[in-house]
């Protein structure tokens, strides 16, 4: 089964709509011309719109950050799936671990976003991962075989190719520290056989799963050399252009 490659760049907040600007421009001008690899980068919702214009033109696709699990109404300060697809967004990070952390999202409101989000053909890019305690406890499989069945209830068998899973130990993000390739792989394989129980052996195989934690050019060969390892999604280093597109050039290589 052969994926494409996923390298997503989730911004988090940063960059104001000008320096975003920059950045799409610069990504757009090193890796905008190759389909070798499916390159994304999520802004802030404020600069959704002028990057939307910036990547129209290009190979780069558009994602959000996160998204209402509401279709529209009154829910002060939200964004709708609807609005996402009118500015031409075609991925949204779902369930990221400092969405959990820090405004108490479960596995079922992230559920509830999943599936608003495919209903309107977004692409949902569902974060999932262990803790530290989590995995010195031992529990690290348990807890992400969990998050993959419950975030993905009622996931319809017939938008699994719009599905894309990120494994994101909740301890490398932004610590400088990666899961090495074999504790990366372990867990990759482990979903995939989830995924397969859930949707069968033929569309499990093809989801993409995505590592993200610390992942930068110097440890992105290694990473990308995983046989269940599809891309990764990437924050601190997808700043820069250097360094993200250091990451595609490394995909491109794992895919040639
Ligand atoms: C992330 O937040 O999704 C992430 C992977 O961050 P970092 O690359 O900075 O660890």
């Amino acid at each position: 089964m052969s994926r494409k490659y996923l390298i997503a760049g989730n911004w988090k907040m940063n960059k104001t709509a000008s320096e975003a600007s920059d950045l799409v421009q610069e990504i757009n001008s090193s890796v905008g011309e190759q389909t070798a690899v499916q390159v994304c980068i999520c802004p802030a919702y404020t600069a959704l719109p002028k990057s939307s214009e910036l990547v129209e033109q290009s190979e780069v696709f558009l994602g959000a950050q996160d998204m209402s699990a509401e279709a529209s109404g009154a829910f002060t300060g939200e964004i709708s799936a609807e609005m996402l697809r009118d500015l031409y967004v075609t991925f949204v990070i779902l369930g990221h671990s400092e969405r959990r952390q820090y405004f108490n999202e479960t596995n079922q409101v992230i559920n509830r976003k999943i599936l608003r989000a495919v209903q309107n053909n977004l692409k949902p890019i569902y974060c999932i991962g262990e803790t530290l305690e989590e995995r010195e406890a031992g529990k690290t499989l348990d807890v992400v075989r969990s998050q993959v069945r419950e975030g993905l209830t009622d996931y319809p068998a017939t938008a699994v190719e719009n599905l894309v899973l990120a494994y994101e130990p909740v301890w490398a993000i932004g610590t400088g520290k990666t899961a090495t390739d074999e504790m990366a792989q372990e867990v990759h394989a482990d979903i995939r056989k989830v995924l397969k129980e859930m949707f069968g052996d033929s569309a499990g195989d093809s989801v993409r799963i995505l590592y993200g934690g610390s992942m930068k050019p110097e440890n992105a060969d290694g990473l990308l050399a995983q046989p269940d390892v599809d891309g990764g999604l990437i924050g601190g280093a997808s700043l820069t252009s250097r360094a993200f597109c250091g990451i595609v050039e490394a995909a491109q290589k794992a895919s040639s």
